[in-house]
C-alpha cells in the first residue's frame, strides 16, 4: 500500500505539473507577441489576427433599431437593440437551444434553424415603437441584422467572411470555406424572409463595441466563457497582410480578431500535463485550441475530472474516493466548470479575503489522520464542500470523506488558477502588442500613456468563478507590472454580442 509520503508526493507533483512561476508567464508573453506579428503578417496561422473591416470604436452616441443574432456558444440568441444614442439600449432576447444534431449536421439545416428562430422571434416580438433598422429607400420594410459568429472568420469585408474551422463542439458539415453571411441569407431567402444580414462581428469585436458604447471607450474585447478569445483595436499600418487591401491604403485603426485561443498549438511552451493530453487526445479537435482547452469553461472541468480519476485510479491504493466514481465522475465532459465554481464557493462560504480560503498549495493530507485534531472552521468548509461534491458528482451519502473534500477543492483551485495566469498572459500581450505597456525585464518605456486602459469582458468564467479576475490580474503584474496593471479597467460588456453585433450593423448601414 502507499505510505503516506508516497501519496503525499503524488499530490505534489500534480500540483507542481500546474505552477506558473512569473518568469514562466514572461516567457510565454515573449512567445505570444512573436505569434501575433506571424498573424498580423500572413494569412493561414493559427493565431489568426483577423482584421474585423470595423475601422473605428462607438463613443456612445449612435442610434438606431437592429436585429441579432448571436451564434457561437452553449445557447443561440435571436435579439432586438436599440440603441438610443445616450451610451443606453434597450435589448428584448430570446435564447435557443443548439442541438448536438444541429451542431454536427448538415449546414444548411443549421441554418434553416437560425432562419426560422429570427422568424420565430419577429412573430412573438413585434417590432418596438423605435423606427426598425435605418430602413432604406430602396428596401423600405428590409429589417437589418448583425450577425454575431465566434467562430474563426477570414473577413473580407463588413458583411462577408468564409468560415476557416469550426470550434467549441461543433462541426457542421459543408460549412468551412463557405461565405457564413450567404449561409445566413440563402436561408433567409428561402423563407422568402424580409431581412438582410448587413454585419459579420466576432462575439470578442462585439463585446469591444458593447463596452466602448457603455463606457466611452475600450482596447481589448475578450472573452472567458465555453471559449476564450480576444479583440483589440491595431493601426492598419500594423496589420501587414493588408497591405495589398484598399482597407489597408486607407490607413487608421482596425480591430483585430486574435483568436487567441489557437495560442501555441505546437505546445512547444505551454505547460501540459497528462491530464491535458487525454482531454486534447479525445475531443473533436486534437491539437487544436491548445490555450483554449487550458482556459475556457468547456474544458477547465475535463481537466479536473481527468486529475480526479488519476487519483481514483492511484496504484497500488486508490487516493480519492475510495476507489469509487459515478456515472457523471466516468463520462467525458461529465464534469462541468460551474462544479468547480461551486466547490470553491462552497469552500469560502462567502469569505473571500480570508487567507485560508485563499490557500494554493497541495493539501497536507497528514492532517486527516487524526481527524479530532483539525480545526473546527476548516471542518465546517469542508462539511460544505463534501454537501456539493455528492450532490453534483451524484455519490451515495456517506461516501465522500472529508479528505477527498479538500482534494477536489485543491484540484479545482489549481486548475482554475492555471487558467487564471494564461488568461493574463493574453491581456498582457495586448497591452505590449499596442505600446500601453513594455514587457518585464525589456528595455524601452511604453509609447502611450493612458489613466485608463478599457477591457470589456465578457464570459461565465470571468463573471462566477471565484477570483478569477483577481488572480488574472496578479499575471498581469508579473507581465506588465503593476504601475500598468492598476490602470487597467476591467468591465463587463453586458449583451456585447447583441449590442455589438447592431453597432457594427449601423457602421454597415452607414457605409453602404
Ligand atoms: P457562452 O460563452 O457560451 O456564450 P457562457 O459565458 O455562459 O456562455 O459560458 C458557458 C461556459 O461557462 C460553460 O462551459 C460552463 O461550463 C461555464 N460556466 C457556467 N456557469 C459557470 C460558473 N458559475 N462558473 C464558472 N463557469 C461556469
Amino acid at each position: 500500500a502507499h505510505s503516506a509520503p508516497d501519496a503525499q508526493r503524488i499530490f505534489d507533483q500534480i500540483h507542481d505539473s500546474f505552477q506558473l512561476k512569473p518568469d514562466a508567464l514572461v516567457e510565454l508573453t515573449g512567445q505570444f507577441l512573436d505569434e501575433f506579428n506571424v498573424g498580423l503578417s500572413g494569412y493561414g496561422h493559427p493565431m489568426a489576427m483577423i482584421p474585423s473591416f470595423v475601422t473605428g470604436v462607438p463613443d456612445g452616441t449612435e442610434t438606431g433599431t437592429f436585429l441579432a443574432l448571436d451564434l457561437g456558444g452553449t445557447n443561440m440568441r435571436v435579439c432586438e437593440v436599440v440603441l438610443h444614442g445616450d451610451t443606453t439600449f434597450t435589448l428584448r432576447q430570446q435564447k435557443y437551444k443548439v442541438s448536438d444534431a444541429l451542431k454536427t449536421g448538415e449546414a444548411t439545416v443549421l441554418f434553416d434553424y437560425l432562419a426560422d428562430s429570427v422568424d420565430a422571434f419577429l412573430t412573438s416580438h413585434p417590432p418596438s415603437d423605435a423606427p426598425v433598422s435605418h430602413p432604406t429607400e430602396a428596401e423600405p420594410d428590409v429589417v437589418h441584422l448583425g450577425l454575431t459568429f465566434s467562430f474563426p472568420v477570414e473577413q473580407t469585408a463588413l458583411d462577408s467572411g468564409k468560415i476557416l474551422t469550426w470550434t467549441k463542439g461543433f462541426s457542421a458539415k459543408h460549412a468551412v470555406g463557405n461565405d457564413v453571411v450567404k449561409l445566413l441569407q440563402d436561408a433567409f431567402d428561402r423563407k422568402h424572409m424580409h431581412v438582410k444580414c448587413v454585419a459579420l462581428v466576432n462575439d470578442t469585436v462585439g463585446a469591444l463595441l458593447s463596452r466602448a458604447y457603455t463606457a466611452g471607450g475600450c482596447t481589448l474585447g475578450a472573452i472567458f466563457g465555453t471559449g476564450t478569445n480576444g479583440a483589440y483595436v491595431e493601426d492598419v499600418a500594423n496589420i501587414r497582410k493588408l497591405a495589398n487591401d484598399p482597407a489597408g491604403a486607407r490607413g487608421g485603426v482596425m480591430i483585430v480578431n486574435t483568436e487567441w485561443g489557437a495560442f501555441n498549438n505546437t505546445r512547444s511552451h505551454l505547460p501540459s500535463t497528462p491530464y491535458d493530453n487525454a482531454l486534447d487526445r479525445l475531443s473533436i479537435n486534437p491539437t487544436f485550441q491548445a490555450f483554449e482547452k487550458m482556459i475556457s469553461g468547456m474544458y477547465l472541468g475535463e481537466v479536473t475530472r481527468n486529475v480526479l480519476l488519476s487519483l481514483v485510479d492511484a496504484a497500488p491504493k486508490s487516493l480519492l474516493f475510495s476507489g469509487k466514481t459515478t456515472p457523471a465522475l466516468n463520462a467525458q465532459w461529465g464534469l462541468d466548470t460551474s462544479v468547480m465554481s461551486a466547490v470553491e464557493e462552497a469552500w469560502e462560504g462567502g469569505d473571500a479575503d480570508d487567507k485560508v480560503a485563499r490557500e494554493n498549495a497541495a493539501p497536507k493530507l497528514s492532517i486527516f489522520d487524526e481527524p479530532d485534531k483539525l480545526d473546527a472552521t476548516v471542518v465546517t468548509r469542508l462539511n460544505r464542500v463534501r454537501a456539493v461534491i455528492t450532490k453534483e458528482l451524484g455519490f451515495p451519502s456517506g461516501l465522500v470523506s472529508l479528505r477527498d473534500a479538500a482534494i477536489v477543492r485543491w484540484a479545482c483551485s489549481m486548475v482554475a488558477r492555471r487558467a487564471a495566469l494564461l488568461s493574463g498572459v493574453a491581456v498582457g500581450t495586448v497591452l505590449i502588442q499596442t505600446g500601453r505597456a513594455v514587457l518585464s525585464g525589456r528595455e524601452g518605456t511604453a509609447g502611450k500613456n493612458e489613466p485608463k486602459i478599457g477591457v470589456g469582458v465578457d464570459g461565465s468564467l470571468i463573471q462566477f468563478y471565484p477570483h478569477f479576475e483577481e488572480t488574472l490580474r496578479e499575471s498581469l503584474r508579473a507581465v506588465v507590472g503593476a504601475d500598468i496593471e492598476k490602470r487597467v479597467e476591467i468591465g463587463l460588456a453586458k449583451d456585447g454580442s447583441g449590442v455589438g453585433a447592431a453597432l457594427c450593423a449601423l457602421q454597415a448601414v452607414k457605409q453602404s
